[in-house]
């Protein structure tokens, strides 16, 4: 169990609070430290467990010099984590992520926009609609869960998910605390899963319409871990038509093999080789810890330069 205090960093730690100016080439050298860029995160404003301040605070501790914050379906989380990114001489680099496919066992299709403009009304016309379209399904799956029995306060489902968006972490918290499950696995494999008494598909969007939304808001379309969407090569094509401008290569699961694959296909389709580690929390998910893959910090410049055209 990892339910000891989440505060402190890993490996590495912080002897000094701030890691005194270090060179990247030099850190690189020795001993795998985490890396300096990490461009995949989540805070409480989605389904992360820390608020973007902490969750900043917690990337310099573990000498992270470019941090991207990327909450599903909302841009609420980053000005505060501008803010304090500032303050410790961070480079936040503005995200967002959307779910969209996944639909009659499809597998689902998360887009990344990096450097979007946050005031452009279609996108957030855009979120607004996904959150909508979440609390309706929220709604749903808690009939549904009442219906068989396993009933959870829709109240408490909406506490649990704080100032963030709801989603089904938050139901199979609030069914850990009714003691229906005994934790989040069972929670999904029981009721929650695709196919389990308690699912209900979220409204289809599709990939095309994420890509312009991100596109239109001036942002770079990145596809965010790729080996979940099926036949990846097929999911590039038909998205680079549209504009999608990278693809997550270093990803937080992916092993070097993986990587080395994706980085071809990255290269064959002209796509901005990207990646982080979808951190969401101290010991939250295995193998998601934040500044885990090598993201290069050429990455972040050709996106930045990719939004600007
Ligand atoms: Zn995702
Ligand atoms: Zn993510």
């Amino acid at each position: 169990m990892s339910d000891g205090p989440p505060s402190l960093p890993g490996p590495g730690g912080s002897r000094s609070g701030r890691s005194a100016g270090l060179d990247p080439r030099a850190q690189r050298g020795e001993g795998q430290p985490p890396n300096p860029v990490d461009l995949h995160t989540h805070s409480i404003h989605s389904d992360g467990t820390l608020a973007p301040a902490a969750l900043v605070q917690e990337a310099a501790q573990r000498g992270l010099r470019v941090l991207g914050l990327t909450d599903h379906d909302t841009l609420d989380g980053l000005a505060e984590a501008e803010g304090e990114a500032d303050r410790l001489g961070l480079e936040l680099v503005p995200g967002v992520e959307l779910s969209t496919g996944g639909q009659g066992g499809e597998p689902e299709i998360h887009l990344l926009g990096y450097f979007v403009d946050r005031e452009d009304p279609e996108l957030r016309a855009g979120l607004t609609g996904f959150a909508g379209a979440r609390i309706d399904r929220m709604g749903l799956i808690l009939e549904r869960l009442a219906s068989i029995g396993v009933p959870v306060e829709p109240e408490r489902v909406r506490r649990l998910a704080g100032p963030g968006t709801v989603g089904r972490p938050h139901i199979a918290r609030a069914l850990i605390e009714r003691g229906h499950v005994a934790d989040m696995r069972e929670a999904f494999d029981r009721y929650l899963a695709s196919g389990r008494p308690g699912f209900v598909p979220r409204p289809k969007v599709e990939p095309e319409r994420g890509v312009a939304l991100i596109r239109a808001a001036g942002g770079v379309a990145v596809l965010a871990h790729p080996l979940g969407t099926g036949e990846v090569e097929a999911v590039v094509a038909r998205l680079v038509r549209v504009g999608l401008g990278g693809m997550e290569v270093y990803y937080g699961e992916y092993d070097e093999r993986a990587r080395a694959e994706l980085g071809a296909v990255a290269a064959r389709w002209g796509l901005i080789p990207t990646g982080g580690s979808d951190f969401h929390g101290p010991g939250v998910k295995a193998g998601r810890e934040l500044g885990g893959p090598p993201v290069p910090a050429t990455s972040v410049a050709r996106l930045r330069a990719a939004a600007r055209a």
